[in-house]
């Protein structure tokens, strides 16, 4: 999908072709790239985003460090078809033994992800079979593995970088954290990564905005990523309890905590990510105080989005206004010509193209709106 995404907008995946060296310079960084064929091509880049994993050549070419820990034990992982689950086919399900944890979590129509720890062992790949004898051991019983898509094992590492960006060159997705795959978080994170940078970089190139509007790239993301560091670190430890009265206090308030619709509900926006925000963000300006709709730094669903194509701008949602056509006749060019309606008739909300609010201001005050956008464009320029 993704790539089909890139081929809309005139951009292509070279696959077999390797970034092996950079120079960050004054205008822009020059990258060598080797080709499958041992070639070797040169590219002139303004901006180079490092999104090349979680062993990351960009990141150690700039010498950074990756700082965390590695838990001292193994395990492994199998997409199967499940029979017998005791639990609703959408529901996911931890069934907790003294030698470990085993989780199932639905995937597809027939596919769930199968996830149990190991202990301190060697990392292995495991088969089905192996699979299916610890399902057995640690499950109610009854249930039977088949149709493997895919068998896997995995160590945890839990780091960050501190820097995520170094002049003209960034790092995103697993290049820039990684963490335990408790909670499933790590590819969204990834492409929430992309997705918050991509549109500063586009309005930078486009000369609408100061140079230094991607810092905010850097210190919006690593909070969410630290966030989420703790949040699935504390859940894999959760998991991997070994005292048996821990375990036995854990499955209690575990089991009883998750009858509670609200609790359910927490986790869910916490794990979808449909909670993460932005609120001290130094792009942020105005309050949405005696409004009904979010604040600075929130995410706003927009009824009318923005329109499918054409560059990254930012949105305005406030009632067709004199005040209205005003601030975007301010900016029209970082601004969306149309106005779209805004959660509370008596607010005007700025919002960026990655859907979360920039600035909130009653009407009568779009002042707070046009000197959010100033400062956009003129930061540190
Ligand atoms: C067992 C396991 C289960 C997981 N389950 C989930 C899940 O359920 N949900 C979820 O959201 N996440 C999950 N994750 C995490 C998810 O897989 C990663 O977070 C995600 O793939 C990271 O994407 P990325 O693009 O940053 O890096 P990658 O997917 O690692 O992609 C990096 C790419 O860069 C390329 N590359 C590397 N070096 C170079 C170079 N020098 N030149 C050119 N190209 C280069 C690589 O070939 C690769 O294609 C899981 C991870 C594991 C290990």
């Amino acid at each position: 999908m993704l790539e089909d995404h890139l081929g809309t907008s005139g951009g292509a995946v070279e696959r077999g072709t390797e970034l092996t060296d950079f120079v960050d310079g004054p205008d822009g960084v020059s990258c060598t790239l080797t080709h499958a064929g041992g070639g070797k091509e040169r590219v002139e880049a303004a901006w180079l985003i490092g999104c090349d994993g979680a062993h990351s050549f960009v990141r150690r070419r700039l010498g950074q460090v990756f700082a965390g820990d590695t838990l001292p034990m193994g395990f492994v992982i199998a997409d199967a078809h499940v029979a017998g689950l005791p639990v609703p086919p959408d529901e996911p399900a931890i069934f907790w033994h003294p030698d470990g944890a085993v989780m199932f979590f639905p995937i597809s129509r027939d596919h769930h992800r199968i996830i149990a720890d190991l202990g301190p062992v060697p990392l292995h790949m495991p088969d089905l079979g192996e699979m299916q004898r610890i399902v057995d051991r640690r499950g109610p019983g009854g249930i039977t593995l088949s149709d493997p898509a895919w068998l896997s094992d995995f160590g945890v590492n839990e780091r960050i970088v501190r820097h995520y960006r170094t002049g003209h060159v960034f790092l995103a997705g697993d290049a820039a954290h990684v963490h335990s795959p408790a909670g499933g978080q790590g590819m969204n994170t990834g492409m929430q990564d992309a997705f918050n940078l991509a549109w500063k970089l586009a309005v930078v190139m486009r000369g609408e905005a100061a140079p230094s509007l991607p810092d905010s790239y850097g210190i919006e993301r690593s909070g969410v990523a630290r966030r989420i560091l703790s949040d699935s670190g504390h859940m894999t430890r959760i998991v991997l309890l070994e005292n048996h009265l821990a375990q036995r206090a854990r499955n209690l308030v575990v089991q009883q905590g998750f009858r509670i619709p609200a609790i359910r509900r927490a986790v869910a926006g916490r794990l979808s990510g449909i909670r993460i925000g932005y609120p001290d963000s130094q792009l942020n300006a105005g309050s949405a105080g005696g409004l009904h709709g979010p604040a600075p730094g929130q995410r706003l669903v927009l009824r009318q989005g923005r329109a499918a194509g054409g560059p990254p701008r930012l949105v305005l949602a406030a009632r067709d206004s004199a005040e209205a056509r005003a601030i975007i006749a301010h900016h029209p060019s970082l601004l969306a010509a149309t106005a779209c309606p805004p959660p509370d008739e008596n607010g005007i909300w700025l919002v960026r193209p990655d859907g979360y609010v920039a600035a909130v201001a009653r009407n009568g005050n779009g002042s707070v709106i046009t000197a959010a956008l100033d400062r956009m464009t003129s930061q540190g320029s």
